[in-house]
């Protein structure tokens, strides 16, 4: 357990932003995602502050890790731009009052729709990711008659240490232009577009990275490319996106990072910017960093009641949870670990190894495999750790399960940002066609 001011054990039990965790279970039911506005908060403000050290910058917060209208909110009052990565995200930070200009349009198969919305809406660049997209975004920018800001993602061929589905600048990867192939060739097309604003480039070298060594690399990388754009073509690279990615603590496996740590990533990231730049003669760019994971992962825990307990002595014991798979399928996708206790045993020894299981029809409905817990017993509520990113935002409604609520803690008040699916929510969009009538 990673313990702030705003999540620790009282009493023998767990709270967090100011409530005992089977408080809120109580009050709002179980399973449940549980929100800490405090620390979400203040990691953005050790974001911003980092940046400030830099100078001419922005921090995006990466929506896909938690979109929600109340937190784009809490992201906006403090200052953050947004990366989103559909209409759909585009929609939610509308919603949420952000300024379309500070937004920044991802994806590697923007939809036709969805160009013409970010267009008409006055998105602040697109990220471009393909020759396709280069061409439509001309063409449509054309036909609405504004000049549209651009970057180009290139991808710099970096193998940053993490899991192989979040490392997303390999060489053989699916997004961006390699600095060694066609890159270079690209962004001279996009300059000499008409109806586009080649204005930087973007790299996200991937996820739940822990090691300096793998931006660090990426830097030299994009400002040697930088110059070669420059020397070779005469084109200045204005601003410079290093993408997010920064890691997390899940379990005891990983380092126990603070707001503060996260700021000395992107400090270091900025120095090394500045230090590179410099070397090479390179204009200092206008550096965005845009973290997702990092600012609202630790914020999240989810609370589930215990139901069955199945022992197989000596071999595995299972704990199954009115939740699993459908609020977090993330150790189906990635074998992803996390950490739990149960929220009113917190103080007493996790002495059992358990399997912590969801009720999914899926043998992979794992929420954490072979975990140290407390003596579970049913109706017991347990909290795992961790939950903010990567886990509301990839819930689906499998076996017709409610995607569960989300619950906001900031200081005394406690509140839905996510209201509780009903059974008719399930079925809203169901037809059934006039001849089965
Ligand atoms: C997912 C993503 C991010 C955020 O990654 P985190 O690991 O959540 O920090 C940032 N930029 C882009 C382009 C992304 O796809």
């Amino acid at each position: 357990m990673n313990t702030r001011n705003t999540l620790y054990v009282k009493d023998g039990k767990l709270y967090i932003g100011g409530f005992a965790a089977s408080e809120l279970a109580r009050r709002f039911g179980t399973p449940l995602y549980v929100m800490d506005a405090a620390y979400i908060a203040e990691v953005c403000d050790a974001f911003q502050s980092a940046m400030a050290t830099y100078g001419d910058g922005a921090v995006a917060f990466a929506n896909k890790a938690f979109a929600t209208v109340a937190t784009a909110k809490i992201a906006a009052k403090h200052g953050l731009w947004f990366d989103v990565v559909s209409g759909g995200e585009l929609y939610l930070v509308k919603s949420a009052g952000a300024d379309l200009g500070k937004v920044l349009f991802h994806g590697n198969n923007k939809t036709v729709a969805e160009i013409e919305e970010g267009i008409v809406d006055g998105v602040g660049f697109f990220v471009v990711d393909s020759l396709h997209e280069l061409k439509l975004l001309d063409e449509k920018a054309g036909a609405a008659g504004v000049v549209q800001d651009i970057l180009v993602r290139v991808n710099p061929g970096i193998t940053a240490h993490t899991h192989e589905a979040v490392a997303t600048a390999t060489p053989l990867s699916k997004f961006g232009f390699g600095v060694d192939t066609n890159a270079f060739e690209v962004i001279k097309d996009a300059s000499q577009r008409r109806n586009l604003h080649f204005r930087g480039i973007h790299s996200h070298i991937g996820s739940q990275i822990y090691d300096h060594s793998s931006y660090d690399a990426a830097i030299g990388v994009l400002t040697d490319f930088m110059k070669r754009l420059y020397d070779e073509a005469g084109i200045v690279t204005e601003i410079l996106d290093m993408g997010g990615g920064y890691g997390i603590y899940y379990t005891d496996a990983d380092p126990k990072f603070t707001p503060k740590r996260y700021a000395y990533t992107v400090e270091n990231i900025g120095k090394r910017v500045k230090e590179e730049c410099a070397a090479k003669g390179v204009a200092k760019p206008f550096l965005i960093v845009e973290p997702g994971r990092s600012i609202v992962g630790e914020a999240g825990i989810t609370l589930y009641t215990v139901g069955a307990i199945k022992d197989f002595p000596s071999v595995r014991k299972y704990v199954a949870v009115d939740g699993g798979m459908f609020d977090n399928p993330r150790y189906a996708l990635y074998e992803s670990q996390y950490s739990a206790v149960l929220a009113d045993k917190a103080d007493k020894p996790a002495d059992e190894t358990v399997t912590i299981v969801g009720k999914c029809c899926e043998s992979g409905d794992i929420v954490a495999k072979d975990v140290k817990l407390q003596h579970a017993e049913a109706g017991d509520i347990l909290a795992v750790f961790s939950t903010g990113a990567y886990n509301y935002s990839m819930a689906s409604n499998y076996n017709l399960n409610a995607v569960p609520p989300v619950v906001l803690v900031d200081g005394d008040k406690a509140d839905y940002i996510v209201k509780p699916q009903t059974y008719a929510d399930l079925l809203r969009n169901n037809e059934v066609p006039e001849w089965l009538k």
